[in-house]
């Protein structure tokens, strides 16, 4: 177990919607061998104690962002530079959660999505950093944006968190610089389809997350998610297609760091 490290690639960990403190989500990741964990702001003021509390712990690191459900809150002229400033901090390891969810009919309008999407990729690559793609109900869409995106960035790189088993999206990933993340319901009994889709996805482009507070894996499932918990989610996969935990922690490792580059070493 010793050369086994895992990183949670997605969770909501500075604020708890349970009131758990960071200290003890870190403490307790640490006891199931996960050293590495990305927190994720969903508006501006989230993003903001993201930043804060990844600024206090070796280990834990920011993603800045307007999830696709808050994308009314958009103003371009005050926000985007907000955004852009924030971003520069070198504890923030991504820009997102950002793309595009047409799940609820009363989510946001797809033109003011697709706005902050856009936005997000802007800021994300003149920073050269990844982005971090919420992307429900929205495929086609969202490889669309993706596509537009590339004719005018070519280091557009990033991660499709909570992965939902589109099989459109791993044809895509494949050819880019993207990578697939899988939650804790991958393990799900019904989750047939993301296991599929977990046979179909490269090893070298995979990462897995937990999406704490939801989603806790099998054998916690129905509990409030952690960090922790994505050794679970680990275990599983290495099971699942059959590779030994310490080498599927390895690829993890390798593929976070091609994504990340050296900004995600320990800081
Ligand atoms: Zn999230």
């Amino acid at each position: 177990m010793d050369n086994i490290l895992f990183t949670d690639t997605h969770a909501h960990i500075h604020d708890d919607e349970y009131g758990r403190q960071v200290e003890e989500f870190i403490t307790l990741a640490k006891e199931n061998n996960v050293f590495r964990c990305i927190t994720i702001g969903i508006d501006y003021e989230n993003s903001i104690s993201a930043v804060e509390n990844a600024k206090k712990h070796t280990g834990l690191y920011a993603a800045i962002g307007l999830h696709p459900e808050y994308a009314d809150k958009y103003n371009k002229e005050a926000d985007y530079e907000r955004f852009y400033n924030l971003a520069k901090d070198e504890k923030v390891l991504a820009v997102g959660e950002t793309g595009l969810d047409f799940y609820y009919e009363n989510n946001p309008a797809k033109e003011k999505q697709v706005e902050v999407f856009e936005d997000m990729i802007d800021i994300a690559c003149k920073l050269n950093k990844p982005i971090v793609i919420h992307s429900r109900n929205a495929a086609e869409e969202t490889l669309q944006v993706l596509n537009n995106a590339l004719k005018k960035y070519d280091n557009l790189k990033g991660i499709f968190h909570c992965f939902d088993g589109s099989m459109q999206v791993i044809d895509w990933v494949k050819e880019h610089n993207f990578y697939i993340s899988y939650a804790g319901n991958v393990t799900f009994k019904n989750a047939e389809n993301l296991r599929v889709a977990l046979k179909n996805t490269p090893l070298n482009k995979l990462l897995i997350e937990t999406d704490s507070p939801y989603l806790a894996p099998v054998p916690v499932r129905g509990k409030k998610n952690m960090p922790a918990n994505v050794f679970y989610t680990g275990k599983f996969i290495s099971e699942y297609v059959n590779i030994s935990i310490d080498k599927l922690s390895k690829l993890l490792e390798e593929n976070f760091t091609n994504l990340m580059g050296e900004q995600a070493l320990w800081k």
